[in-house]
C-alpha cells in the first residue's frame, strides 16, 4: 500500500509536517464545505463564512455559526485524528497545520498544532481582540465584550480576511523545513494554505496526498493515497511503529 520510498522516509525522517482540511473531520460527522453536504438552509457555506455576511447579514451569520457550534457539541475525533497523535510521538520535529476550526485535533491530544483558520469554540472582540469561550446566539442578540463593549465574533478566519501572520509564517517554516509533507483531506484550493505543499516540495520534501478524490495537488504529489483518512492514517501509524523499533 505504501511505496518503498515512503517507507524509507517514514523510517528515517525526523521533520514531518501535516496539513489537514475538512476531510479528516468528515468521518466524525462534520460536513465539508465543498462536498454534497456543503449547504446550510439552501445557502452556500462559502457565502456565509465571509466577512461580508458578518457585516451585512449579521443575524443570519450568527445563526449559521451557532448551528455549527451546536452541531460540534456531540462530535468526537475519529481514528484519523488519533493516528496523528501517534505521529507526534514518532517524529522528533513534528508540526500539524490545520485549516479546521473544529478543535478535534486538540481534543484528540495533538500539542504541536498551528490552527491556521482559528477555532470556532472561541469568540473574539472585534475592537480589543480579547478572547472568550464561544456563545451561541439566535442572531437577534449579538454578544458584546464585557471589557470594552465591542461586538464579539467567532475567532475564525472568514473568507475575505487575512490569516494571522505569525501562524502563517510558522506554517510556512514547517513546510519548508520538513522531510515528509502530508496533505490530508483538503481540496487544496483555499489560499494561502493550498501553497504549503508546493513550498514543501520546492524545498525537497516528499509530498504525500491522502484524499478520497483528485485535487489540484494530486499531479504534483510524490505519492497519492486514495481513500479515507480514518482508514489510511491508522494503518500508516502501525507501519511507522514497526519501522522505528530498532
Ligand atoms: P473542503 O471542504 O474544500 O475539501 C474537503 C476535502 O476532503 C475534499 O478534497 C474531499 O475529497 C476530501 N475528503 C472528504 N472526506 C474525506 C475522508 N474521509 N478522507 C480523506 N479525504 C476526504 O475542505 P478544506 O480544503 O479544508 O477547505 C475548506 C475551508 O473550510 C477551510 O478553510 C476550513 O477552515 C473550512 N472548514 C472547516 C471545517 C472544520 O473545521 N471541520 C469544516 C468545513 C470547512
Ligand atoms: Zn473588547
Amino acid at each position: 500500500m505504501f511505496s518503498n520510498k515512503l517507507l524509507a522516509r517514514l523510517r528515517d525522517a525526523s521533520a514531518v509536517t501535516v496539513l489537514t482540511g475538512a476531510g479528516i473531520s468528515a468521518e466524525s460527522g462534520v460536513p465539508t464545505f465543498r462536498g454534497k453536504d456543503g449547504l446550510w438552509q439552501n445557502y452556500k457555506v462559502e457565502e456565509l463564512a465571509t466577512i461580508q455576511a458578518l457585516q451585512k447579514n449579521t443575524q443570519l451569520f450568527w445563526q449559521f455559526y451557532s448551528w455549527r457550534r451546536t452541531m460540534l457539541q456531540n462530535i468526537k475525533p475519529n481514528l484519523g485524528h488519533y493516528a496523528l497523535v501517534d505521529f507526534e510521538r514518532y517524529f522528533k520535529d513534528f508540526t500539524l497545520v490545520t485549516q479546521n476550526v473544529d478543535n478535534l485535533h486538540i481534543t484528540a491530544g495533538n500539542k504541536k498544532i498551528i490552527e491556521l483558520h482559528g477555532n470556532i469554540l472561541r469568540d473574539r472582540c472585534s475592537k480589543c481582540n480579547t478572547l472568550f469561550p464561544a456563545v451561541t446566539s439566535a442572531g437577534t442578540d449579538i454578544p458584546h465584550c464585557n471589557k470594552c463593549g465591542g461586538t464579539l465574533r467567532p475567532d475564525v478566519v472568514l473568507f475575505g480576511e487575512n490569516l494571522n501572520e505569525a501562524a502563517l509564517r510558522r506554517a510556512q517554516h514547517a513546510a519548508a523545513e520538513c522531510e515528509i509533507f502530508f496533505s490530508i483531506g483538503t481540496s487544496t484550493i483555499v489560499e494561502p494554505a493550498a501553497s504549503l505543499p508546493f513550498l514543501s516540495k520546492a524545498n525537497g520534501a516528499y509530498v504525500v496526498e491522502i484524499n478520497e478524490e483528485d485535487t489540484p495537488l494530486s499531479v504534483h504529489s510524490n505519492e497519492i493515497l486514495r481513500g479515507s483518512a480514518g482508514k489510511i492514517l491508522p494503518q500508516m501509524a502501525m507501519v511507522i511503529e514497526k519501522l522505528r523499533i530498532k
